[in-house]
């Protein structure tokens, strides 16, 4: 007989490690990983090398979809400016980042025949999008009511389509509450598996960085490059002028397309990466900005321009 087939989101944190171990355990079941690349990192493995590695000792089909490209990025984005349902602590949209993975992953698994969804999501584990009335608005709203199913939890939350018709077997899911993650770690005993340890990882739960980001954020032609970015230098005119703090970011930025500022003597590069009307302006702009972060009384500075 033809197993069913279940795909589990996996971030490469342990929980959702061990939602794919314990669907693994049933019988009847064909298990398939779907891994999101984040335009902002996030999950507990930003180490997408340690997803693959999991997914092949496990012998599992891995997908994999990239939110940092292209038409996605871009859907991405926009859900991240104007956002259904509440931030953080900072700008993370966790509910509504939630609900856009898990419509990707319908639209999947539609394509592909497979009915049962399933995540590491585990009872009041997360402030935000892990208390039940969360858990409730992305089942709603991503389309996956019956459908989604979270095995590490299960046992608290209502009853999947595939529970009450015996493709899984309900007793072997499991009730885990709260932040608590003794039981996960016992469980990843038993399945003899290793783990990351947890650690937040995206950007958008970061204060410092989401006021920089917050400056571009606006910006209709943004791409995933802009984003990058924002991790090194100063950033200053809502990131039209960044500035290396050091040598090696000086070097990145120097690498980088657009007009760079080099100082003769010691200091800092900068950075203009659209280059537009303004130009000249904030070639200057840029030149006494150089100056500023600068040691020594600058010479003069070489301008380099690589489209
Ligand atoms: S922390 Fe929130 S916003 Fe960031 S990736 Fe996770 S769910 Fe998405």
């Amino acid at each position: 007989m033809e197993k069913e087939k279940v795909l589990v989101l996996l971030s490469g944190g342990l929980d959702s490690r061990l939602a794919v171990k314990i669907l693994q355990e049933q019988q009847n079941l064909n298990v398939e990983a779907l891994f999101f690349i984040l335009p902002f990192g996030g999950g507990c493995c930003s180490d997408k090398f340690c997803v693959f590695r999991f997914a092949q000792e496990q012998k599992i089909k891995l997908n994999i979809i990239d939110l940092t490209k292209g038409k996605l990025f871009q859907e991405y984005v926009e859900m991240l400016r104007h956002p259904k349902f509440s931030r953080g602590t900072a700008m993370n949209p966790c509910i509504d980042c939630h609900i856009f993975m898990l419509k990707k992953a319908k639209e999947y698994a539609d394509k592909n025949g497979i009915t049962i969804i399933a995540t590491g999501e585990v009872l009041n584990e997360r402030p935000l999008s892990q208390k039940k009335p969360a858990l409730e608005i992305v089942e709603r709203e991503s389309r996956l009511k019956g459908i989604l199913l979270r095995p590490l939890s299960a046992l608290l939350l209502q009853e999947t389509e595939a529970e009450k018709s015996g493709i899984i077997n309900r007793k072997n899911l499991f009730s885990i509450n709260g932040r608590n993650r003794q039981k996960q770690i016992e469980l990843a005993e038993k399945y003899k598996i290793s783990y990351p340890t947890p650690g937040g990882g995206c950007l958008l739960c970061e204060k410092g960085y989401c006021e920089k980001l917050k400056q571009i954020l606006k910006n209709k032609n943004l791409a995933y490059k802009d984003i990058e970015l924002l991790k090194i230098g100063r950033h200053f005119l809502s990131s039209k002028i960044i500035l290396g703090r050091n040598e090696i970011e000086n070097t990145i930025l120097e690498k980088e397309q657009g007009i760079k500022i080099i100082p003769k003597e010691p200091g800092p590069t900068a950075l203009i990466r659209n280059e537009n009307k303004e130009k000249e302006k904030l070639i200057k702009q840029a030149k006494e900005l150089i100056q500023k972060y600068s040691k020594r009384e600058i010479s003069g500075f070489v301008i380099k321009k690589t489209l």
